[in-house]
């Protein structure tokens, strides 16, 4: 290989680096991200990710990268609209998903607000966690990506603080209390490529020491 050669691979490999570095600030969609939204329309479910799958793994197991709401509406609303009919489906019926599990790398989250009247199903854009209150919940959780399990959590905060911005592109702060603050713990760790299996893990090994 000559000087120049190796020069280029490693310019490569920097700007690779660099990519994965800022993995959280926001970047377009790609082609292949808006071809899988836009192959079906706000009625048409899309495939779930599933732990199982060692491809799908690597997938879920990788960070999102926030969205710029301004540029992205169109895409952003049809995204939302078929994560809504995915989660619902006869075959998941859940009351939460984020975009990985349909493999889209982005900071949106769908989740089924218990805590209000009529319990509608909201889409969340970039949500980030500010705060979480000391006191703790214990709830059985379920995950649409690991199929056939439930375990319980004893480590999810009962209350958060939250922060997001909705498609009007506004930014919004809302303190979340319960079972839905749950959902949205579940959900935006996701976006981290983080699963309730670690929380689970991580209990277990603390309570034996
Ligand atoms: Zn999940």
């Amino acid at each position: 290989m000559n000087k120049f050669g190796f020069l280029l691979i490693l310019m490569v490999l920097v700007s690779a680096c660099g990519t994965q570095q800022s993995s959280h600030s926001s970047t377009d969609f790609s082609d292949q991200q808006s071809e899988l939204i836009f192959s079906g329309n706000e009625q048409t479910s899309m495939r779930v990710f599933k732990i199982n799958k060692p491809k799908d793994s690597i997938l879920l197991r990788t960070p999102s990268a926030k969205v710029d709401v301004q540029k992205n509406k169109e895409i952003l609303n049809l995204l939302i609209e078929r994560m809504k009919t995915t989660m619902v489906d006869s075959v998941n019926m859940g009351v939460g998903i984020a975009a990985p599990q349909v493999g889209i790398l982005k900071r949106v989250i769908i989740v089924q607000r218990f805590d209000k009247e009529n319990l509608p199903i909201e889409g969340y854009i970039n949500p980030v966690i500010v705060q979480y209150s000391k006191k703790k919940q214990t709830r059985r959780e379920g995950c649409l990506s690991i199929p056939g399990r439930r375990d319980t959590l004893s480590s999810r905060a009962y209350a958060i603080l939250l922060e997001y911005d909705n498609l009007e592109g506004t930014h919004k702060t809302e303190m979340v209390e319960d079972f839905t603050a749950i959902i949205f713990q579940h959900e935006i760790d996701h976006l981290d490529g983080i699963l309730y299996i670690d929380h689970l893990q991580e209990e277990m090994s603390n309570s034996k020491h």
